[in-house]
């Protein structure tokens, strides 16, 4: 096959607002010829707006032929280990990333999937639909009107709303009123509202479904060891992040080396090296990548192609963001024959599905990817119109 490029020459961001604080940031890469590419950029924990970098490192590529979403370091004079501590650069080149591959998809005329795949000699047809868990965290968080109940009756219902809904695993996130540091030896007082709803949400789950739960950073060494025990009582499934796990390490593989539960984490890393030293020296058991942070579809496959051969259901990766980030997410996932489900925000709003052109189509606790080449799909601009809108750096 003759080598396909690229060459953007076009630049258009969108938001589409979706409650409370919550807005998904997206954007498109487009030729002269029409081909556009998209990326995701939502990111809720950066002060920082993202779309100025993703300008700036576009600008760079503007008039070269890219022939590889890798193009998008090389011509920015980025090495991987300059965007591991810097968290706006990794967004803006995973977008710009998944954005160049998502063109060059196209130009091949493939599903980034199966694209993905032949651009490494991967054989075989990735699966067309993808295994989800329902993180139900995101519904509880405060809408236009403010803040929602986050007792723990709700979790129960919306944990349980997912399991009618035909998903075998759910994830909440129940400590978010617990700061550290935790002075009590032991666990924390703030922790026994955290867990009386892991136990609603549990209760919901039963006993043959799983229930993972998130502990977003909020503990330390001591209150670690604690939770992990009565997490396992509650029945957790697994132990996500009690420290976060790259800039805590020792602390998280400390923890891990006691957990009697599985240890997931790691959403902000970019780059294969950094999950891989994640496994090799048992910090984790359960890397998640995020497509928005990580380097792009193109790097997820990579770092699922580089760990589950040797660590069977080592990846899941993070998805708590917009449809765009979930559909890239998706070929990712696909691409590489996961174990594990992948993360989706659930319930956060009801008109999520028609952001998407083609709507996005998730069932029984699966999404469906979409036909088309490249993502297959794209953030309708109508939707833009009516719940965002669109600008130029
Ligand atoms: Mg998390």
């Amino acid at each position: 096959m003759a080598e396909l490029w690229f060459s953007p020459s076009q630049l258009h961001f969108s938001t589409v607002h979706v409650r409370g604080k919550t807005n998904w940031v997206s954007f498109e890469l487009g030729d002269s010829e029409g081909t556009f590419g998209s990326g995701e950029i939502t990111a809720t924990q950066l002060a920082s707006d993202v779309a100025p970098v993703v300008a700036r490192l576009a600008n760079k590529l503007r008039g070269e032929k890219l022939s590889s979403d890798d193009d998008v370091l090389k011509f920015n004079r980025l090495q991987p280990a300059d965007l591991e501590k810097d968290v706006l650069l990794a967004t803006a080149v995973s977008g710009l990333r998944c954005a160049v591959a998502d063109a060059l998809a196209k130009r091949a005329q493939l599903p980034l999937h199966r694209y993905i795949r032949q651009q490494h000699g991967h054989a075989g047809d990735p699966a067309n639909k993808v295994r989800l868990y329902a993180n139900i965290n995101r519904s509880m968080l405060p809408n236009d009107r403010g803040p929602v109940d986050r007792s723990p009756e709700t979790f129960g219902k919306m944990a349980e709303r997912a399991m009618k809904a035909g998903f075998i695993t759910a994830k909440c996130a129940p400590f978010d009123e617990c700061r550290g540091p935790h002075n009590k030896v032991g666990l924390p007082n703030c922790a026994s509202l955290g867990l009386e709803r892991v136990r609603a949400a549990k209760d919901a789950v039963g006993p043959d479904r799983t229930l993972y739960v998130d502990c977003h950073s909020r503990f330390d060494l001591n209150s670690g060891f604690a939770l992990g025990e009565e997490l396992k009582v509650a029945g957790a499934g697994w132990y996500e992040e009690p420290v976060d796990p790259i800039d805590d390490m020792e602390v998280m593989r400390q923890i891990h080396a006691r957990s009697p539960l599985p240890n997931a984490g790691a959403e902000m890393g970019y780059g294969v090296a950094i999950f891989e030293r994640l496994m090799q020296e048992d910090v984790l058991d359960i890397v998640m990548p995020d497509v928005k942070f990580c380097g792009g579809p193109v790097e997820a496959y990579r770092i699922g192609m580089e760990l589950e051969p040797n660590h069977p259901g080592s990846v899941s990766m993070h998805c708590p963001s917009g449809p765009l980030s979930l559909l890239a997410s998706a070929h990712a996932t696909a691409a590489f024959g996961n174990v594990l489900p992948l993360e989706h925000a659930v319930y956060e709003v009801e008109w999520r599905h028609e952001v998407m052109e083609p709507f996005e189509q998730i069932k029984n606790g699966e999404f469906f990817i979409p036909d088309g080449f490249g993502l297959g799909g794209r953030v309708d601009p109508v939707a833009v119109e009516l719940r965002g809108r669109r600008w130029d750096e």
